[in-house]
C-alpha cells in the first residue's frame, strides 16, 4: 500500500494524470515548486519528452483528494493573477475539471 499523503494524511484514491509533452511555459517552473510545498500528491500531471506522443492521454495514478484541492486553488490563484496565455494551468484546469469524482 501506497503511504498516506504526508501533508494531509489522507489515504489515495485511485485517479488518473493527464500527460503532457514540450514545453509549456514558466508556470510548470511555479508549479513544481508549489506541489513540493502544497500539493505534493496531487499526481494530475505526468510530464513527458517533446517528442512525446501520447500527450492528453491519461495515466492510472494514486492521488490525494485534499491535494488536488489545493492544486485547483492554485490554478485559480495563477489565472487571477496572470494576464494572457496559461496553456500549462489550462491543460491542469481541464483535467481537474474532467476528472473530479472519478
Ligand atoms: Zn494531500
Amino acid at each position: 500500500m501506497p503511504q498516506p499523503c504526508p501533508i494531509h494524511g489522507t489515504p489515495h484514491l485511485d485517479g488518473y494524470a493527464v500527460r503532457t509533452a514540450g514545453f509549456l511555459g514558466g508556470q510548470v517552473f511555479d508549479y513544481v515548486e508549489a506541489m513540493r510545498a502544497r500539493f505534493p500528491h496531487a499526481n494530475a500531471v505526468s510530464f513527458g519528452s517533446c517528442a512525446a506522443r501520447n500527450a492528453g492521454t491519461r495515466k492510472k495514478v494514486k492521488y490525494c483528494a485534499e491535494c488536488r484541492d489545493a492544486l485547483w486553488a492554485w490554478c485559480l490563484e495563477k489565472r487571477r493573477s496572470h494576464e494572457g496565455a496559461l496553456p500549462f494551468v489550462d491543460a491542469v484546469v481541464a483535467h481537474l475539471s474532467a476528472t473530479r469524482g472519478s
